[in-house]
């Protein structure tokens, strides 16, 4: 008999009939003796029409009440699975955050979970039902609801792993597994057996949607592993574990990430102090960059241009602090440009291999493809180029790191 965790995403709860398979697959678990808790999302695009009616009462919605609205959404998914399940002959108890009960740190719209109380929830698997908790929710401890990030029911799925310490957390979605690039984008796109947790959180940071962050960090830190799969086939996904028996390619994976936007100060006086001011007020108000680049101006002299990239999200705030910085620091004029995208390729194997970031840069050099700015780490480059290129630069890269599928014509 094993403990079971099976996350069901948006798309494999989008309907009463999808939810019916789901319900079938978690019963089937359960006859054949295992103990399964169900971890499900808001149905298939309903988060983002909550939030868009809050968006149209007013602008700058208050935080708390965002949460209060768009934590519905797991649980409507929460009661109807469950009774989706009673009908199908087995019994079924839904539970949301503050019942089971998962203790967040009051951060409205992007918790993170302090702690888990797992005796309700054994306790109802214990008696035979099948736990069915609402996904992306905790209660702080104001008693206030709070959720956990967009993607945030794959969170609540391995930390829930975690805490009863399940033999297995399913993550099942509309892929078959996790890919070396997003299938939805590039048709050659190969699934991989098995990942590490260290290239997956690089994926993961990097855009590719397929897990939430902050889920694949503690699934690294407590070690379940996971199992990334499809709600609707049997085929075997995607394992992410340890790095034990991986073979080292050198790379992995790539991804794009379209949410940031890119920022150019022009002729900035070449003093000490000066880029301190910039980030500083930034920090102030809370941006986070990512990339800095500092260069000489275009036009020579004594200044510099710097240029870096933040959220688009954070874009409003991010240029009231930067109009008031250049007025402080004088002379500066200021660009933006939000037609960008970051691509990143991703492999443990870089760490032993010299010239992957030269060969990145020559693959996009053939295809015409300017690069605005370059960061690399330990296991990942990534580079920011123009947003049309994205499919091109991606495609480019898949094929020149030899990641393609060579059984397309099977098909
Ligand atoms: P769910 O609603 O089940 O949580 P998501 O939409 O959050 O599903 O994540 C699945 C999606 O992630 C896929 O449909 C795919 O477009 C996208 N994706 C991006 N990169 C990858 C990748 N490398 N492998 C698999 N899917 C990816
Ligand atoms: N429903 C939430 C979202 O759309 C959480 C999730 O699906 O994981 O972001
Ligand atoms: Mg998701």
């Amino acid at each position: 008999m094993a403990l079971v965790v099976q996350k069901y995403g948006g798309t494999s709860v989008g309907s009463l009939e999808r939810m019916e398979r789901v319900a079938e697959r978690a019963i089937a678990a359960s006859r054949a003796g295992d103990q399964v808790v169900m971890i499900v999302s808001a149905m298939a695009g309903e988060t983002n029409r909550l939030l868009g009616l809050a968006s149209q009462v007013t602008p700058l919605p208050d935080a708390r009440e965002l949460d209060v609205l768009a934590s519905t959404g797991e649980q409507v998914s929460a009661a109807l699975v469950a009774l989706t399940v009673q009908k199908l002959g087995h019994p079924a108890r839904s539970l949301l955050g503050s019942q089971i009960r998962i203790r967040t740190d009051g951060a409205f719209t992007k918790a993170r979970i302090l702690e888990i109380e797992g005796t309700k929830l054994l306790d109802t698997v214990a008696n035979g039902k099948i736990a069915v908790v609402a996904g992306f929710q905790g209660v702080d401890d104001a008693g206030d609801i709070n959720t956990l990030g967009r993607g945030g029911s794959d969170t609540t799925a391995v930390a829930i792993a975690a805490a009863i310490r399940a033999d297995v957390c399913e993550i099942y979605t509309d892929v078959d597994g996790v890919y070396t690039t997003d299938p939805n984008i590039c048709r050659k796109a190969r699934k991989i057996d098995r990942i590490s947790y260290e290239e997956m959180l690089e994926l993961a940071s990097l855009g590719a949607k397929v897990l939430q962050i902050r889920s694949v960090e503690v699934a690294m830190k407590y070690g379940v592993p996971i199992h990334v799969r499809s709600s609707f086939s049997d085929r075997p996904g995607t394992i992410v574990a340890g790095e034990e028996g991986l073979e080292k390619v050198v790379v992995t994976g790539i991804a794009y990430d379209k949410s940031e936007g890119k920022v150019q100060l022009i002729n900035v006086p070449d003093k000490p102090g000066v880029v301190a001011t910039v980030f500083g007020m930034l920090a102030d108000q809370n941006v986070s960059v990512d990339m800095i680049i500092q260069s000489p101006s275009r036009e020579g002299g004594h200044t510099t241009d710097v240029t870096f990239t933040v959220p688009k999200q954070d874009l409003a705030r991010t240029k009231e602090s930067i109009e008031r910085c250049a007025r402080e620091i004088g002379g500066a004029a200021i660009e933006y440009d939000m037609d960008i995208v970051k691509v990143s390729i991703v492999g443990l194997g870089m760490r032993s291999h010299a010239g992957v970031a030269s060969r990145m840069f020559r693959i996009l050099a053939e295809e015409g493809i300017n690069i605005q700015a370059i960061s690399t780490s330990e296991i990942k480059v990534s580079c920011v180029i123009a947003s049309k290129y994205t499919e091109l630069a991606v495609r480019a890269l898949h094929t020149g790191f030899g990641l393609d599928r060579d059984d397309l014509e099977l098909e």
